[in-house]
């Protein structure tokens, strides 16, 4: 009962004050609620006035999808069913899977193009902690420079160890090289908004593994668990193949195309709740979530909103990542004609009297909240 009166205490001095800047990035907050009960990062808010949500469109919880290994039903079955869904997924191709295919590079090119990531997954699919330091580049930056030079404006920020197998080594080599993070294929334990304690746990994403063993009903309630626990749940397939075995996808743990529209009938009916995304995206939103910085001036005509992260900040580890766009939410009662960032005017996709809402890049120039 003491510690409640005090954490209370401190959440309410934070809000008279306004001002819960970020001193330390990476620093976890807790909800805060305004009065329409929108929950927002307490760490991002600066004079009370600009939040950074905790994942983008303000959603509880982030889903993602993972494909491995590229088997023979997944870029028959799995790409067009996601589209049909309007969802996107992140697969981790063997090469040589992509290479043995009749369609190779055209299939790849239809499934960036349908939104989804293809991220990497080793050359030979080793145990990257039994192999030498130059094997190790070379695992990685391999399959890099084949998907990126096959792929048109792809850009690899994404690793899943072979096996679930890595070390600090591993960690350090994907970091250095630019990876924002990496999935292991240990299960899920911490369904929270601080499921990284340090920047490491952003390259040992748990999941949930999928199989023929999978009953819907355990699937429904891992994905209940993440929107009450509101972190990010990654799901881990292989193959996927039709009642018929149209497409002889036996290479491991397979699901069936059926279980697996249920699955994502059922994201869809938590939409509201739920963002749907690449691996890279929602590890790199959280990233991001985590280290900006907001502020906010009032003008005579307008509202300059800065969004930044700056050096000092655990995601400049990475070398220059490409950032996702924040959802951010203004509070103002003023009239607003229009949102603009570096010359682009970008969409109000929620409004209420007393906020607006808007997803906007960091270190991508100010944005101009334009009133009447
Ligand atoms: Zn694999």
């Amino acid at each position: 009962m003491k510690h409640f009166v005090v954490i209370s205490l401190l959440m309410l001095l934070q809000m008279a004050g306004g001002m819960a800047q970020n001193e330390l990035c990476n620093k976890k907050g807790t909800f805060l609620l305004d009065e329409t009960t929108i929950p927002i990062l307490d760490h991002a808010y600066m004079n009370g006035r600009a939040g950074v949500c905790r994942w983008d469109y303000n959603k509880r919880a982030a889903v993602v999808l993972t494909f491995d290994d590229w088997t023979p039903g997944q870029f028959p079955l799995v790409v067009p069913t996601l589209k049909r869904f309007g969802m996107v997924a992140t697969f981790f191709p063997i090469p040589n899977n992509i290479l043995s295919s009749d369609l190779a590079w055209d299939a790849v090119k239809t499934t960036v193009k349908n939104g989804n990531e293809i991220g990497n997954h080793s050359w030979s699919h080793p145990d990257m902690t039994k192999i030498s330091n130059s094997d190790l580049r070379e695992e990685i930056f391999k399959p890099q420079n084949m998907v990126e030079t096959n792929v048109p404006n792809v850009k690899s920020i994404s690793f899943a160890y072979p096996y679930g197998t890595f070390n600090q080594q591993v960690i350090d080599s994907l970091r250095a090289i630019g990876y924002v993070g990496a999935r292991g294929v240990w299960r899920i334990s911490n369904y929270s908004y601080n499921f990284a304690e340090n920047e490491d746990d952003y390259y040992n994403i748990r999941i949930f593994g999928m199989n023929e063993q999978t009953k819907n009903s355990t699937y429904f309630s891992e994905v209940e668990n993440v929107i009450e626990g509101g972190g990010l749940l990654t799901f881990l397939y292989h193959s996927v193949d039709d009642d018929l075995n149209s497409y002889k996808d036996s290479w491991y743990a397979q699901v069936k195309l059926d279980s697996l529209k249920e699955q994502l009938r059922f994201l869809k009916q938590n939409e509201d709740k739920l963002w749907v995304t690449t691996f890279g995206n929602a590890v790199l939103y959280h990233r991001e979530a985590n280290c900006v910085k907001t502020s906010v001036s009032e003008k005579s005509d307008c509202i300059i909103v800065d969004l930044t992260i700056d050096d000092s900040d655990v995601l400049q580890l990475v070398p220059q990542p490409q950032y996702v766009p924040l959802t951010v939410m203004l509070y103002t009662e003023r009239k607003v004609k229009r949102v603009v960032q570096n010359g682009v005017t970008i969409p109000i996709d929620a409004q209420t009297c007393c906020w607006i809402r808007f997803r906007a890049v960091p270190n991508g120039g100010e944005v101009t909240v334009e009133c009447e």
